[in-house]
């Protein structure tokens, strides 16, 4: 049966949707020309394959394998696989181009890509993971390459599937090719300093905007939603600069304590406690989790999930400043009050780009086989992060905007002079 793409999301507080709107209203700032627009617009390449797998229970079940190239521009595309029940090609679509702005933003020479497998993989056991996985690489031989598209981990995969995918890939060459693939373990030629870059990324932005706002790190108070693995980094290294973190969430519920949370208390006792801060003594629970996002606090870092300030609750947010450390947290509409309030909000493509800076280093050492220290790796990723903060600010002085349509007038006029300059079409 031919494929069937589903319906353009309609719901306007979608995160994808809401890209959608700010990409508009910067190309329109920019004075983007409609030729521009248009290629801009549509993704350049869409690959669906359709994958046999046999089950554990000896039947074969027949997957559907979506990858999307949004821009090569730039140079090769980057991006994650997400492995997910409801993932489809219009969302795939998006978020391949939201890569390209983000890799734009921060000016790494890469494009974007999104690649996503329709498949539960918390019902699949480990050896149907694996059999999939490698069935996807194999499917997308053509597409991957070192120089002409990069993957790396989204949600439901991670270093393990990353490692898979390097072997067969490798196989498929008769030789070792690490650089064909980000986020791997280690050992297979991951990059140190990986794991915290989003959070220090985070930071970065955090100080960057702190700075502009005349806020004193020292007399500052913070709430973070979210405790994984951007949140936490977040709040441990701003903690490390002096702010007093006061709320932290997960799942769980949120916590919260006037004096300061001891961060690296907190991390400690949901390592110790199967990943989760339920239980944690060091602060009180709220009895609404969201009641997070409106404490009266200086910086407030959502990096949790997305569309959690929204129309509905972002009247309440009292915070001066907003760093975006998960995907997509605030709505386009909610954008429009954040800035009548006059709160600064540094947004999502800029302030958890530290990731994809490191997985860009990864494939630079890769590339020069050669390992970098995790000092190294700091240093050139927080000059990445600053570099690109101070290149946005100065966007949104010069444009009179807000940094979110700042981060997307830096990014789309970087692709769009690239493509004026190569022309061709
Ligand atoms: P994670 O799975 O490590 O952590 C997510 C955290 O959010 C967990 O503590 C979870 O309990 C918590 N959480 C889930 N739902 C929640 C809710 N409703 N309220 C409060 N907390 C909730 O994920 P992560 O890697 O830290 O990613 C977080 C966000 O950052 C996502 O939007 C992700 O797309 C984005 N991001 C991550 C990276 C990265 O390098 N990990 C890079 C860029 C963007």
């Amino acid at each position: 049966m031919a494929y069937i793409e589903p319906a353009p999301i309609k719901d306007k507080e979608n995160p994808l949707e809401s890209m959608m709107e700010r990409f508009n209203i910067a190309a329109e700032k920019l004075g983007l020309s409609d030729e521009v627009y248009n290629v801009l617009k549509n993704p350049a390449k869409q690959v669906i394959v359709s994958l046999p797998i046999t089950m554990d229970n000896g039947k074969i079940h027949v997957f559907e394998g979506i990858r999307v190239i949004h821009s090569n521009i730039l140079g090769p595309a980057k991006g994650g696989i997400r492995f997910a029940p409801d993932v489809h090609l219009d969302e795939v679509k998006a978020l391949a181009a939201w890569m390209t702005w983000k890799c734009a933003v921060v000016d790494i020479p890469y494009g974007g890509g999104k690649g996503g497998v329709r498949c539960n993989p918390r019902e699949m056991s480990k050896g149907e993971i694996e059999r999939l996985m490698r069935a996807y690489t194999l499917a997308m031989l053509d597409v991957f390459g070192p120089d002409k598209d990069i993957p790396a981990p989204d949600m439901g995969t991670g270093p393990r599937e990353m490692a898979w995918l390097m072997d067969e890939y490798s196989k498929a060459h008769g030789m070792t090719v690490n650089a064909v693939v980000t986020g791997k373990p280690l050992v297979l030629g991951g990059s140190l300093g990986r794991t915290e870059a989003t959070g220090r990324g985070v930071m970065v932005s955090a100080l960057g905007a702190m700075q502009k706002l005349k806020i004193n790190p020292f007399q500052a108070t913070c709430a973070v939603q979210g405790f994984g693995n951007v949140g936490s980094w977040a709040a441990r290294l701003l903690e490390e600069r002096g702010l007093k973190i006061v709320a932290i969430s997960d799942i769980s519920g949120a916590y919260h304590n006037e004096n300061g949370i001891n961060i690296v208390e907190a991390i400690e006792y949901r390592d110790s406690n199967n990943g989760t801060l339920e239980g944690f003594k060091g602060a009180e629970k709220l009895t609404d989790p969201m009641e997070l996002l409106e404490l009266e606090v200086d910086v407030l870092v959502p990096a949790a999930v997305e569309d959690v300030i929204t129309i509905k609750n972002v009247e309440k947010i009292k915070a001066k400043l907003i760093v975006e450390g998960a995907n997509g947290p605030t709505s386009a509409k909610a954008d429009a009050i954040i800035n009548e309030k006059g709160i600064m909000a540094v947004p999502d493509i800029l302030a958890n780009a530290g990731g994809v800076t490191v997985s860009y280093f990864e494939w630079v050492q890769n590339r020069l086989g050669y390992k970098w220290t995790a000092e190294r790796v700091n240093r050139r990723s927080d000059r990445i992060m600053k570099d690109a903060f101070d290149h946005v600010y100065e966007a949104s002085v010069k444009y009179d905007v807000p940094m979110r349509i700042a981060a997307y007038i830096v990014a789309i006029d970087k692709v769009a002079k690239t493509y004026t300059f190569r022309g061709g079409f």
